[in-house]
């Protein structure tokens, strides 16, 4: 499933061959993935230049310069892929652009979802609306983080979930990010002093760009005629990883907060 930095680094490597162009056709190949594609997407988009491409939380943003911005999620299996020498079955949304460019939306499990919304207006589209800061704006910062976990009970860990604390950030880099900076996934969100919060930014915005790393360097290698972007693999300290050692020798163990499986070192963290 793609998280944060999978989108993001779809997002770049979809800049390097939209932004700027004019968009010549588009084109469904069946007219739903886990809703309708908007019914005037080819003729609000045809004809329109991309004047930029954006990610927010874990969606992808297409602007074109008619006020209108493409709106996509990949769901559980959606990619991007570029140029593909064939389309197959999955290829549901096609979008050519100038000069002779072709992008195709695969998604063989239809979880993903494509809308157009106004651009002024995306800010209230019902996805977005309500959602915390990005995790990699300069504007999340400890003093913000601690603000928000103000008087919270909960499990740290189930509340790096919640997004209206922090857009997008998913379970694996919460777990990831929570073993970086030494805390115990099951304190209360709280009761985490200032100079621990300033380690958990660190931390999140560290495990978040090192994976964004990774994933541009392994998309050289899909720079292929038939290259496409949307996973890479990484390798983590703790998630997935129960009942293997840490770095430090202890036995990774797992636990569940709020339904979701957290990974995490009982001698690392505190
Ligand atoms: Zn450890």
């Amino acid at each position: 499933m793609p998280e944060l930095p999978e989108v993001e680094t779809v997002v770049r490597g979809l800049r390097g061959v939209m932004e700027g162009r004019r968009i010549a056709s588009v084109e469904t190949r069946r007219g739903d993935l886990r809703r309708p594609f908007p019914g005037d997407l080819a003729p609000r988009l045809e004809g329109a230049r991309i004047t930029g491409l954006d990610r927010r939380a874990k969606y992808g943003l297409i602007h074109v310069d008619r006020g209108d911005t493409l709106v996509f999620h990949l769901g559980m299996s959606g990619r991007w892929r570029i140029d593909p020498p064939a389309l197959g079955p999955h290829d549901h949304l096609l979008i050519r652009v100038d000069p002779d460019r072709l992008l195709a939306l695969n998604d063989p499990r239809r979880f993903g979802s494509v809308d157009l919304v106004r651009t002024f207006a995306l800010a209230s589209f019902p996805p977005f609306a309500g959602l915390g800061p990005e995790p990699l704006d300069p504007g999340f910062t400890p003093s913000l983080l601690a603000r928000a976990l103000a008087g919270r009970s909960a499990p740290i860990k189930a509340l790096l979930l919640d997004q209206r604390i922090v857009a997008g950030l998913g379970n694996i880099y919460a777990c990831e990010a929570l073993h970086k900076a030494g805390i115990a996934p099951g304190r209360a969100g709280g009761r985490i002093g200032m100079s621990r919060l300033v380690r958990l930014i660190d931390a999140i915005k560290d495990v978040l760009e090192a994976a964004i790393e990774a994933g541009g360097s392994s998309m050289r290698d899909f720079a292929q005629p038939s290259g496409e972007l949307g996973y890479f693999s990484a390798r983590w300290l703790v998630y997935g990883r129960e009942g293997k050692a840490c770095a430090c020798g202890t036995t990774v163990k797992r636990r569940t907060d709020s339904g979701r499986s957290t990974f995490f070192c009982p001698r690392c963290q505190r």
